[in-house]
């Protein structure tokens, strides 16, 4: 019997689908649909074969491992396949699958029950115990060697305490923050946003410049050993075990079940709980934990059949948009804002959502009064994922970006390289009011009690034109605000006097020059050493640095260039701010007598004397490097109240944890670094 046409071509249109938006996700890091999207037009087509198995094809994506290599990293063959898992819905999924497994190993077995991070597969080799190289999963076969930008992450161990020749399998991922950060940057430089944190963390790996993958914050959990053999292990539960105590960074939220409903409760309390993780999770992955039983149960071709991805359902939700409001951010980036009836979405309700940019509008075709579906990226951020057009009217017409600046009505200008418009103009107002806070905020000047509210006032009542006309304020000026009596304008003041001690680098920072994050403005103050230098650096001087690339570079040149630039460093010299790095420059370093002197430290749980932040810059003008996270490299844990499963590894792994108090006199008892 031949298969109905119609069957037929729906087949080949899933296949055109599927293959065009693995190609987006995989290659390109830039997918254009929802997962659930994909999963719900792969379900069909799993569906579709299995009732017509004649319509399989070698090529089909149920039948290979998604995802090709870039053509400009090298190739990887691996030795032991990587596999993808097969997919469960919901609870009678999941029921199936406890049944399959059952009749091939009987009634006697657990599950290994683990949190599906969303990140990039990662296969790290190590032969005696030397961390030889890494790479993606590419197709399966075949992955990318991107071992320069592992290296790069803090948490994965260069050297294992055993000389161990083995294998091990794990995500690569990007925390929300770090993502929401990235993303915000991104807007206001002008280039395209990363879709979600597995994106952005792909993005960051499969590159060339490995400078890049070190600025993006990545982390990993590793969760599995490609031969479990070597580690000599008999379940899933104990080699995770032996995985921490070699020094991997796994993930502690996992649960060994009994059976499929303790499994059940585990996915439920997730559900909810996710959206507390500071990471993404996309599901649940439960594994036969007995490796034995493992082997018995075997593979598909693209899965083992003896574990299974409980996928969460889609947070979406239906609503319209009102409005479009523009504002203008500290570089002139003028972002577009979505107002959409208020709807309940994953646990918040939202009301807004930023558009990003106009080339997003125009891509999306989003209009007014459009009614949108909108779900959250990375979990936090309100996104629209796409305009329900069948419902639009037909007097709708396409949204008209606007030419003037939204604050200061001069002409806005689009960028060829970029994908943003901006306001040119220098003295806009919005850009001068965000550019004030942005310098006061904790990473910069970090001067207390000033909010945007304050700053707005005193902009708006002419007591400040410049971040240097902060220094000039005055007790009778702060106490003509709103809501500013005499105990907060002197904390104020206070606050504001002693910004004037910090090391350049913040000022620098502060200044909110384009592409000049804290840490580069921190490279470059170390090595300059001061801001006469630093402004009469080259292009060419500033580019010789390690890690500060042509764009920072360039744009450093052009900054200080300007007379407007030379006019307010010039200010800040006559009103006594400090303009020369005091961090600690590898010549003083070497006098420095410490014990934090070339020693990694992690701070874990509450301090009480210092913020976490003053601990890290003190023990860094030590000598000291600071961590997040305790591995065999970590020499010293810092282990405040309340310290969790960080101090439970370092006591584990043996290393010296020390309470405040003794940190506070190790600091106290170094010598000064002047
Ligand atoms: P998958 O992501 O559904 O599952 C396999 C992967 O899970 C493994 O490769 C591993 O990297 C990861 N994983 C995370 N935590 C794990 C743990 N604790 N133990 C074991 N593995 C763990 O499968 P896939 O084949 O990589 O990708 C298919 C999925 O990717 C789709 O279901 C869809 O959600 C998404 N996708 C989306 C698009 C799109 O356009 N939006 C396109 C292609 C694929």
């Amino acid at each position: 019997m031949t298969v109905d046409r119609e069957i037929q071509k729906r087949v080949q249109t899933l296949h055109g689908l599927l293959n065009q938006w693995a190609s987006e996700y995989y290659e390109k890091d830039q997918p254009t649909v929802q997962d659930s999207e994909y999963d719900r037009h792969y379900a069909e087509l799993l569906e579709l074969e299995s009732l017509y198995p004649e319509l399989v094809t070698e090529d089909s994506i149920t039948q290979r491992v998604g995802g090709e290599t870039s053509s400009e990293l090298k190739k990887v063959t691996h030795t032991i396949p990587m596999l993808s898992l097969g997919n469960a819905f919901n609870q009678a999924d999941l029921i199936r699958f406890d049944e399959r497994v059952k009749k091939i190993v009987g009634h006697s077995l657990t599950y290994m029950v683990e949190l599906k991070i969303d990140g990039l597969a990662i296969n790290l080799r190590y032969v005696n115990g030397k961390l030889m190289q890494g790479s993606t999963r590419g197709d399966g076969t075949v992955g990318e060697d991107i071992t320069t930008n592992l290296k790069t992450i803090k948490d994965i161990p260069h050297q294992l305490p055993e000389p161990l020749n083995l294998e091990v399998r794990g995500e690569c991922y990007m925390s929300k923050q770090s993502f929401v950060t990235l993303n915000e940057t991104r807007e206001q430089d002008g280039e395209n946003v990363f879709a979600n944190p597995r994106n952005a963390a792909a993005g960051s790996l499969r590159q060339l410049n490995a400078d890049v993958t070190a600025k993006r914050n990545l982390s990993t959990f590793i969760y599995t050993v490609a031969q479990p053999e070597v580690l000599g292990m008999a379940t899933q539960e104990k080699a995770l075990h032996r995985l921490d105590d070699l020094g991997f960074h796994t993930n502690h939220e996992r649960k060994l079940c009994a059976n499929i409903s303790e499994v059940w409760d585990y996915i439920c309390y997730f559900t909810d709980k996710r959206h507390d993780l500071p990471y993404e999770i996309d599901g649940i992955v439960i594994k036969v934990n007995d490796f034995k039983q493992q082997n018995e149960i075997g593979f598909t071709v693209k899965a083992p059949r003896w574990a299974i991805a409980y996928k969460f359902p889609a947070e979406e939700a239906e609503t319209t948009i009102r409005s479009i409001e523009w504002t203008v951010g500290r570089t002139g980036v003028v972002t577009p804002t979505a107002v959409m009836d208020p709807v309940l979405l994953a646990g918040t309700t939202v009301s807004r959502a930023s558009l990003h940019n106009t080339d997003l509008i125009q891509e999306k075709d989003i209009r007014l009064e459009d009614v949108v579906m909108i779900h959250k990226a990375g979990d936090i951020i309100p996104e629209v994922t796409r305009v329900l057009v069948e419902k639009r009217t037909a007097t709708s017409e396409p949204y008209q970006m606007p030419s003037l600046c939204p604050t200061c009505q001069s002409a806005l200008e689009k960028i060829e390289s970029e994908v943003a418009l901006r306001c040119m103009n220098p003295m806009c107002p919005a850009q001068i009011k965000e550019g004030l806070n942005h310098f006061v905020s904790r990473q910069a000047m970090n001067i207390d009690g000033l909010g945007p509210k304050l700053l707005e006032q005193m902009y708006e009542r002419d007591l400040i034109r410049n971040v240097a006309d902060l220094y000039r304020l005055t007790e009778e000026e702060l106490l003509m605000l709103d809501k500013v009596k005499e105990k907060s304008a002197n904390n104020i003041l206070r606050a504001i006097e002693v910004s004037k001690e910090n090391s350049v680098e913040k000022l620098i920072f502060g200044l909110g020059i384009n592409h000049v994050g804290a840490k580069a403005a921190k490279i470059i103050s170390a090595h300059f050493g001061n801001i006469d230098q630093i402004m009469a650096a080259t292009k060419e001087e500033l580019n010789e640095i390690e890690t500060i690339g042509p764009i920072i570079a360039d744009s450093l040149e052009k900054y200080f260039e300007k007379i407007e630039t030379q006019q307010l460093i010039q200010s800040f010299k006559e009103l006594n701010v400090n303009l020369t790095y005091l961090g600690v420059t590898s010549a003083t370093l070497e006098s420095v007598e410490s014990p934090f002197k070339d020693k990694t430290v992690v701070l874990t749980g509450k301090l009480y004397d210092y913020t976490r932040t003053e601990a890290k810059e003190k023990i860094e003008r030590l000598g000291g490097k600071v961590t997040g996270s305790v591995s065999q490299k970590t020499d010293i844990v810092v282990a405040g109240e309340e310290a969790g499963s960080k101090l439970a590894k370092a006591e584990k792994l043996g290393i010296l944890v020390w309470n405040e108090k003794q940190m506070i006199t190790a600091i106290e008892n170094s010598s000064k670094v002047e």
